[in-house]
């Protein structure tokens, strides 16, 4: 038995909205739903950034400057050192640049990332969101999201 999840973050990975914009969005994404899925619909705020990760999606994750791909360990290691931190900031080195960019512009394939407010469905029952219907989830909520499709 699995779980799937389709998933909407903020790409400011710190941006929260308010009650009512969360509700608006939550409208928005419902109807984009069939009438099973919207049952698992729900809006989640969290004090601190979390990782929004895809787990069994993940393919790798690479450079957004050189395109070279991180090593999971690397990565694993860079993440524990800024959850150590609190997230207040998530800006690693890459190792084969050796640039300074944030955990959350690397490049997930799938997509993932970090959050402190996210919307979530569970068993969402259809594909990714098309640009349109992100756009306008985009709109209701008042920030520019991601989606990411969580397999676990
Ligand atoms: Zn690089």
């Amino acid at each position: 038995m699995s779980d799937n999840y389709l998933t909407v973050i903020p790409t400011d990975p710190y941006w929260q909205p308010g009650k009512d914009a969360a509700d608006r969005a939550a409208v928005v994404l419902s109807e984009m739903l069939s009438d099973d899925a919207r049952r698992g619909l729900e809006a989640k705020w969290h004090d601190s950034v979390e990782v929004v990760h895809c787990f069994a999606n993940l393919e790798r994750i690479s450079c957004p400057r050189c395109g070279t791909e991180l090593a999971p360990g690397w990565w694993g290691d860079a993440v524990s050192q800024c959850y150590d931190e609190g997230f207040s900031t998530l800006m690693v080195t890459v190792p084969c640049c050796d640039v300074e960019t944030s955990l959350n512009e690397l490049v997930y394939d799938w997509p993932m990332g970090f959050a402190r407010f996210r919307i979530e469905v569970l068993y969402p029952n259809r594909a990714w969101l098309t640009d349109g219907e992100l756009a306008s989830l985009a709109g209701a909520l008042g920030h520019p999201l991601r989606q990411i499709l969580i397999h676990i």
